[in-house]
This record gives structure tokens, sequence and C-alpha cells, in this order.
């Protein structure tokens, strides 16, 4: 075992302050990595607020870094290897879902990077906002090569959230696709929705946005605040990428889809506001979705690697937490904190 410099909020609520504490010693199975940049998601508010379950809690799961330590077991690392960890670490390995790559909805509910509970030994798990992760190889990624190091740290989350829904619901060349809230999520999906060939429309409540939007990748943006703007979208949409986290009016979102399109909503708001007839009047679905397991998060990177796509991001420090906390709580940031924690 070996103590990690961590930052966590000791409470809800509370602010995230310096935390040491102690990582496993390593399983055959682990690989250590020394921790150079975690992103900054929206859930961690979230679960500082009101959506953790254990305090002191330290979060982060978008974690990227190189390889310190291998166990005897590992075969896919080695010492010095950049490699990343995303919001899972271990799943039942046993259910249908996890057999075929998709842990995420391991039936058995996955551990989480962190305030879950490690399967073998019992101790509570502890995210990337810290200086070192132990985690079974099986859940660790290799990051491509080409790939800057920090702005891949989003990936993990933001990145495999957006990825995974525009890959199951098959987005492509002749599609028109939405995507709803331009922040961390959302920008990847403006970018990935542009890679697999679609037509691709932002939707954002920020004038400013609309127009970053573009160079983005997106081919058009709409300003949802606008209800002349939006009316003229109706029936237009394939396929709508929700990321906004809180309830807002659905149906004019859902009067763009075309017949039979779908809105996945990955934004885990507390409740949706909706009219079942704006569904029953297009024959819409609305949909949602996880982040991602090992299969999908592999395919994920591939993708990036090959397509040179990355976030979009500001660099901060972990004094900084406080300050990009708040900005990310009014929409303020292009488009993802990443907190350097080298040294
Ligand atoms: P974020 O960076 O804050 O982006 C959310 C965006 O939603 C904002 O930038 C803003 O975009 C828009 N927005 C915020 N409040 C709004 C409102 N009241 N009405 C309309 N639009 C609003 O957050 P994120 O990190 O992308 O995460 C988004 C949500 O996804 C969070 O709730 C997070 O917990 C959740 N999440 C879910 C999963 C999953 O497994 N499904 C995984 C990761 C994250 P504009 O400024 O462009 O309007
Ligand atoms: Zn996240």
């Amino acid at each position: 075992m070996s103590l990690t410099n961590g930052f966590a909020a000791l409470e809800r609520n509370g602010a995230v302050v310096p935390f040491d504490f102690e990582r496993r010693a390593l399983r055959p199975h682990d690989v250590a990595l020394d921790i150079a940049y975690c992103g900054i998601c929206h859930t961690d508010i979230h679960m500082i607020g009101k959506w953790g379950q254990q305090f002191p809690l330290v979060p982060g799961h978008e974690i990227v870094g190189s390889v310190s330590g291998v166990g005897p077991e590992v075969t896919k690392f080695k010492i010095g290897d950049h490699v990343a960890i995303g919001v899972i670490v271990d799943s039942c390995r046993e259910c249908e879902p996890c057999l075929r790559g998709d842990e995420i909805y391991c039936r058995n509910v996955p551990t989480s990077t962190y305030d879950s509970v490690d399967r073998v030994d019992g101790t509570r798990t502890r995210g990337g906002y810290s200086s070192d992760y132990v985690a079974d190889e099986r859940f660790v990624y290799r990051v491509p090569e080409n790939l800057d190091l920090a702005a891949t740290a989003p990936l993990l989350c933001a990145g495999v959230t957006t990825f995974s829904p525009l890959r199951h619901w098959k987005v492509g060349p002749g599609m028109t696709v939405g995507v709803v809230g331009i922040g961390g999520l959302g920008h990847l999906g403006v970018k990935f929705a542009r890679a697999m060939g679609a037509q691709v429309v932002a939707f954002t409540t920020s004038p400013k946005k609309a127009e970053a939007a573009l160079a983005l990748g997106a081919h058009e943006a709409v300003l949802s605040t606008d209800s002349a703007q939006m009316a003229a979208q109706a029936f237009r949409m394939d396929f709508i990428l929700d990321t906004v986290a809180a309830t807002y009016p659905l149906d004019p979102m859902l009067q763009a889809l075309k017949l039979d399109g779908t809105l996945c909503s990955v934004g885990l708001p507390d409740k949706f506001e909706l009219s079942a007839f704006t569904l029953a009047i297009g024959r819409r679905s609305l949909a949602s979705s996880g982040a991602g397991g090992t299969n999908i998060t592999r395919e994920m990177l591939e993708f990036c690697g090959a397509h040179d796509i990355v976030a979009d991001i500001e660099l901060v420090k972990p004094h900084q937490i406080a300050t990009a906390f708040e900005r990310l709580a009014k929409a303020d940031v292009r488009y993802r904190f990443v907190l350097d924690m080298r040294n």
C-alpha cells in the first residue's frame, strides 16, 4: 500500500480539499498508474451534492496517466504506457451484458471508479482527483499515441457517453442529428456525429456557443430558447442526443424529431417534462443510455485516434477546483475542465 495525495469533499456539498488516503497493493491483474490529468465531469458536482453515498468522497472518472506498476498476471500493459480509466473499474463479469463487454449495464451493478465498494476487499473506491490509481487491467485502456494526453481525459466519460448512443442508433451519412447542450458531453457529441458523416445541428441556450458550435463541426446551430428557431426545426431530426442535466420543457425538442425519430437523453435530469401526445404524433421515442462498457470504450478511443478527436479543454490546477465547479454550474466552460495532477 502507498499513500495517495488526493482531493475530497469531506461532507455532502462540502468544498473539495486535500485528502490523503491509501490505495490497495497490486493484485495479480492490477495496473497502477501515476495520474497526469483528470477531467471534471458535471457528475462530480452531482455526486458531491445529491447523488453521493459516502463521504469523504474523492471524485474523478476521466483519468489518464502512465503505468507505474503491474501485477504478475498483467499481459496488456507495461511500465510507462499511456493509459486511461473511465467511470467503472469492475463488474460481476458473469451476467449477459458483462459477457459481451457492456459492463456499464452489469445486472449486478458495476463498480464505479469512485464512491463505490471494491468487489474483492470491500474498501471504498476513490477517484482520479488524486496522484495515482490502481485498477484491474480489464478496465484500463490504452491511449492512442497521436492524442494529446490532457485532452484525452474527457473522452473516458463525456466521450463514451456520447459516442455510445450515436453508435447504438447507427448515426451516419444521410441522417440529420441534433445535439442539445454544448458542454463537456455535447461538444464531443458534435465532433463524433460530424465524424460519423451526419448533418449536425447544435441546440444551445447560449448565443455565443451557437457561433462556437460551428467551429466544433456543427453544420447548423439553433438557439433553443428562441421559439421561432425551434418551430423551424419541426420534423427535421432523425436522432437527437440531449446532454442537458436539468429538467426543461422537452416538447419543443421532441417536435424537432421526424416520424420514428429518437431523442436519447444522457443528462440524467431528475425527471422529464413532456406530453405523451408529442411522442404519439410522430411515433417518436424517448430513450436514455449509460456511459459505456469496455468494448465501446475501446472502440471510441480507436475512433478518436483515427479521426484525431479530443476534447477542447481548459487545464486547471487543483487549487482552482472550486472556481471550476462554480463556472461549470453556470455552463461557463469551453468545454471541459481538466485537472493537472502532475506533481
Ligand atoms: P456540462 O458541461 O455542464 O454541459 C451541460 C450543458 O447543458 C450546458 O453546457 C448547457 O449547454 C446545457 N444546459 C445546462 N442547464 C440547462 C438548462 N437548464 N436548460 C437547457 N440547457 C441547459 O455538463 P456535462 O459534464 O456535459 O454533463 C451533462 C449531464 O450529463 C450531467 O447531468 C451529467 O451528470 C450527465 N452524465 C450522464 C452520463 C450517463 O451515464 N448517462 C455520463 C456522464 C454525464 P448550453 O450552454 O449549450 O445550453
Ligand atoms: Zn462523467
